[in-house]
């Protein structure tokens, strides 16, 4: 069935660029049981385009009274869900793939509005996440179990996977689409159902994609899409946490706020997945491939303006190559151009709001108060308020911030370093570990980094790693589980041991 509802003809999104027919920018309602709903309370909040300060759109403040409708939806859906096929469950995961991919444009055009990032990023976050839903698709009907040799002739061992049940999700703004994606592809692929509370900068992406999910033919009250503003959150993030109809929680944000969920869920020892910010080092060695390098560089760091949890964080370039490389890495930067992600120009779009900008700059700040040196940036951008200069500091020493935590910006932040024990050694001197990049043409070199590096993910000359087939995760503070790839459905299904007894 198609739903086609609150169409948004007209609008104007800035001085010069006007959308017309943007039948996926849902408004005023969130996605239910296969209902456009608002809160019991009326409430909404505005969701704001960070290019211009402008409203793009409202969606419902959703409380404690208004998920529960939703947990009891997707409780309802899951007694069928369960029972359906791993096939049926593909068919229905392509149908939404392809759905995903005629919408390409206009999914793109809504991540844009409300998250910033420019056009032509958006357009492969779409690309991206809609690959999670085909690779899920495809991988459904290869959900197996195992039959185990018993010892005893009399009897049999069976190992099948069962669907946990009902799944939340909880979702950052930097991927207001790859990031539910992910999680919901494998959920559904493996018979769960799903409550997604998308982040309350970008709510719009996650209801086009439960607009096209509904239109794809998955039931009602399968994929459900709350939102709530950060007042809401709290109360609406413990509930997710310790309702006992919610088997699993899957989150993708701030240290901070992973860890306390994580001591929620622990009340019902509830599944956990946790993918949490990193503090990626980049190294390049001697022997690496300069220009590679620089264009790793670039795509790690000033991909959706740093604002990335695999972006690198520090790079360490070993001392007899520091110069050219910065060189090299100063003219790249400098050809980046900066302004509103509705342009296809761009390729810097604004930070997603005045926190995250302000952390930028304190970052900065403290770093150049402490001795770090400018090569290029280091201030706020004529373009508007949330527009920060693409930044490369050298210098960096460890007492700086830049050092010690995630910058989640448009800053390069450099470190020299004379052997490799020593870059290893600074890689590794963080309780984070999600990703971590280096470069070298030396093949023993390559070897011996990629097992020391203490990382879920290592991206051995190449700046961007993630991949749908590929698994996707952290190590130390950086995470629990894994997304993506084969790995990602374990998440989601229970092995169950079945013991047959007495077949003599
Ligand atoms: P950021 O600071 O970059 O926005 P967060 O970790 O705070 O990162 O937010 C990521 C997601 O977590 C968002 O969907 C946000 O609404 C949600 N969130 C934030 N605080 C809580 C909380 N106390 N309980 C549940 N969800 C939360």
């Amino acid at each position: 069935m198609l739903i086609r509802l609150s169409v948004v003809n007209l609008l104007k999104i800035s001085k010069d660029i006007t959308y017309r027919n943007m039948h996926l920018l849902v408004s005023n309602k969130a996605f239910v049981n296969g209902e456009w709903v608002e809160a019991k309370s009326k409430d909404t909040f505005d969701v704001v385009n960070p290019a211009e300060g402008c409203v793009v759109g409202k969606v419902p403040n959703m409380s404690v009274e208004d998920v529960e409708l939703a947990i009891k939806a997707a409780n309802e859906a899951f007694e069928c869900w369960k029972h359906t096929t791993n096939k049926e469950r593909s068919v229905l995961l392509r149908n939404w793939y392809n759905l995903l991919n005629d919408n390409v444009e206009e999914l793109a055009k809504i991540m844009t509005l409300e998250s910033g990032k420019p056009l032509i990023e958006s357009r492969v976050e779409a690309n991206y996440g809609n690959g999670y839903i085909e690779y899920f698709s495809e991988i459904a009907r290869s959900i197996n179990g195992e039959i185990i040799p018993s010892s005893i002739k009399t009897k049999q061992y069976f190992v099948t996977k069962q669907p946990i049940g009902v799944a939340a999700f909880i979702t950052p703004w930097n991927f207001p689409h790859a990031m539910i994606a992910r999680k919901a592809g494998a959920a559904l692929a493996a018979g769960c159902t799903c409550i997604v509370k998308p982040a309350e900068d970008t709510p719009l992406t996650a209801l086009a994609l439960a607009n096209l999910a509904y239109e794809a033919g998955i039931p009602k009250g399968v994929f459900n899409v709350v939102t709530s503003d950060r007042k809401k959150v709290n109360k609406v993030g413990e509930l997710l946490c310790t309702s006992p109809d919610i088997a699993g929680v899957s989150f993708t944000g701030s240290t901070e706020v992973g860890k306390l969920l994580y001591k929620m869920c622990s009340t019902g020892i509830k599944r956990i997945g946790l993918e949490l910010g990193g503090n990626a080092p980049f190294i390049i060695f001697s022997s690496a491939n300069i220009d590679k390098a620089v264009t790793g560089a670039m795509q790690s760091k000033f991909r959706n303006c740093g604002q990335t949890c695999v972006s690198a964080n520090r790079f360490l370039i070993q001392d007899d190559i520091f110069d050219e490389f910065i060189s090299k890495f100063k003219d790249a930067i400098s050809k980046l151009v900066i302004g509103n992600g509705l342009n296809e120009t761009t390729t810097i779009g604004p930070l997603i709001n005045k926190q995250q900008f302000n952390k930028v700059e304190a970052f900065v700040n403290d770093a150049v108060d402490k001795g770090a040196k400018v090569i290029i940036g280091g201030s706020s951008s004529d373009q508007g308020e949330l527009y920060y200069t693409p930044t490369l500091l050298t210098d960096i020493k460890p007492n700086m911030k830049l050092y010690t935590e995630e910058v989640f910006g448009p800053v390069a932040a450099c470190i020299r370093f004379r052997t490799e024990e020593e870059a290893i050694q600074i890689a590794n001197s963080t309780r984070r570990g999600l990703a971590s990049y280096f470069y070298s043409e030396n093949y023993r070199q390559i070897f011996r980094v990629a097992k020391e590096i203490e990382s879920g993910m290592v991206g051995v000359n190449e700046g961007i790693i993630s991949a749908a087939e590929a698994p996707f995760g952290g190590v130390k503070e950086s995470g629990i589980g894994r997304e993506g790839s084969h790995h990602g459905i374990d998440e989601y299904v229970y092995i169950k041991y079945t013991c047959f007894g007495n077949l003599d």
